[in-house]
C-alpha cells in the first residue's frame, strides 16, 4: 500500500522503516502534523498513518474519503484526536496500536514521582554550579505513602506493581476494576475518596467526555494539602488553571506532567530559539515544584519498535482482508 505518515521525526522513520521492510508498503513521510491544512499531502496514498496530535476531524475525514483513503492506522493507544462518528460516515477504519510497552510510561511515570520528590532535577543543577547545600532538597520515603492510580488498564497495572513494590498503600478507581490489581492488594473506592486520601494520585485513564477536566476546583478541593499530582494520560484530564490555582494554594505540592492540553503548539518541536506564546504553560515553569517533560512517556526503544511493528500489521492486514486486528470504531468503544 501507499501510505502517507504524518508527524514523522527520524526516529518514527528508522523504526517504521525496519518494520515495514519485505512488506512492500511504499511509505512516504511528512513532518507536518495532519490537520485541514496539510491533508493534501495524503493525495495518491491508500492509507494515512497519524500519530497523538494530527487533527484526525470530520473535514479532514471527508477529504481523506475524497482522495480514495479508507484506513487511517494511529501509531498510539489513544485516539481521542480522532472523530469516530465521522469516520463511519465517511467509510474510513480507523486502527491502532493499543499497546506497545506499557512498561515505558509507568516507569516514566516512577521517574517524575520520585524526581519531584527527591528534586534531582533541581539537585543536577545546583552541582554544576558547585552548590553542595541540601537545603530545599528534603524528601519523603516513597514507602507506607497512599497512592491513588486512577485507570487501571495496562499502564496503570504496572504503576501498581512498582508502587507496591516500593511498599506504597495503591488504592484505585476504574469503572471496570483490574482482577491482577485486586490480586496484588489494591483496594478500589470512589474517585473522591481516591482524592481526598491520596498523598500522591497519577492519572492512567484515557480521555472522554467523563474524564474531561476530571481534576477540577472542585476535586483539588478535596486533596490532601501538599499532594503529588501526576498526569501521563491525556493533557485536559486536568483543568490546568484550577491545577495553577492548587499550586498557588500550596495544597498541590508537587506536579508531574508529561502531557498538556494545548500541547500540540508546543511538543516535539525545537522552539528553544522562541518564545514561549502560551501563559498558562509558561506560569507552570516558573513553579519550582512542577516538573515538566514533552509526552516522552512513550519514548523507549522497545516501545517505538512494538508500535511500528503493530501499525504495519495493521496496515498489511487491512491490505489483505479489509480489516485489521485493532480497529477502534464507535460502536467498539459504546460498552
Ligand atoms: P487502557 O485502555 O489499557 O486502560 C485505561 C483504563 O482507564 C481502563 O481500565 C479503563 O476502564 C479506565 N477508565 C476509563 N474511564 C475511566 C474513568 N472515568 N475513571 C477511571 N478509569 C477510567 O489504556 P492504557 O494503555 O493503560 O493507557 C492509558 C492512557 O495513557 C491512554 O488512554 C493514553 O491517553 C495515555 N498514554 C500516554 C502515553 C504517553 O506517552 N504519555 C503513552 C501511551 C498512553
Amino acid at each position: 500500500m501507499q501510505i502517507a505518515v504524518f508527524s514523522t521525526k527520524p526516529y518514527d522513520r528508522r523504526f517504521l522503516d525496519a518494520a515495514s521492510a519485505g512488506t512492500g508498503h511504499r511509505l512516504t513521510y511528512f513532518e507536518a502534523r495532519l490537520s485541514r491544512e496539510t491533508c493534501d499531502l495524503a493525495a495518491g496514498a491508500d492509507a494515512v498513518c497519524a500519530f497523538v496530535n494530527d487533527e484526525v476531524t470530520a473535514d479532514v475525514l471527508e477529504n481523506l474519503a475524497s482522495k480514495g483513503i479508507k484506513l487511517v492506522a494511529l501509531r498510539s493507544a489513544g485516539f481521542n484526536n480522532v472523530d469516530l462518528t465521522a469516520a463511519k460516515r465517511f467509510g474510513i477504519t480507523i486502527a491502532r496500536v493499543p499497546a506497545y510497552s506499557p512498561h515505558a510510561v509507568a516507569e516514566h511515570t516512577l521517574a517524575l514521582i520520585l524526581a519531584l520528590n527527591r528534586k534531582t532535577h533541581r539537585a543536577y543543577n545546583r552541582i554544576r554550579e558547585g552548590n553542595f547545600a541540601l537545603e530545599g532538597l528534603l524528601g519523603f520515603d516513597l514507602a507506607g505513602k497512599t497512592v491513588g492510580v486512577v485507570g487501571t488498564g495496562k499502564i496503570g497495572e504496572v504503576v501498581c506493581t512498582i508502587l507496591a513494590g516500593f511498599g506504597c498503600k495503591v488504592i484505585a478507581q476504574d469503572p471496570y476494576p483490574n482482577p491482577a490489581c485486586v490480586a496484588m492488594g489494591v483496594t478500589y473506592m470512589s474517585m473522591d475518596e481516591l482524592f481526598s486520601m491520596s498523598d500522591i494520585v497519577t492519572l492512567h485513564c484515557p480521555l472522554t467526555p467523563e474524564t474531561r477536566r476530571l481534576v477540577n476546583h472542585d476535586m483539588i478541593g478535596r486533596m490532601k494539602k501538599g499532594m503529588m499530582l501526576i498526569n501521563t494520560s491525556r493533557g485536559a484530564v486536568i483543568d490546568t488553571e484550577a491545577v495553577v490555582h492548587g499550586l498557588k494554594e500550596g495544597i498541590i505540592g508537587y506536579l508531574g506532567l508529561d502531557v498538556y492540553e494545548e500541547e500540540s503548539d508546543l511538543f516535539f518541536e525545537d522552539l528553544s530559539a522562541r518564545f514561549i506564546d502560551d501563559d498558562l504553560f509558561a506560569r507552570l515553569l516558573t513553579f519550582p515544584n512542577v516538573l515538566i517533560t514533552g509526552h516522552q512517556a512513550f519514548f523507549t526503544k522497545e516501545a517505538l519498535a512494538s508500535i511500528a511493528e503493530t501499525t504495519i500489521a495493521n496496515i498489511t492486514s487491512f491490505e489483505q482482508t479489509g480489516q485489521t486486528k485493532h480497529e477502534v470504531s464507535i460502536e467498539k468503544i459504546v460498552r
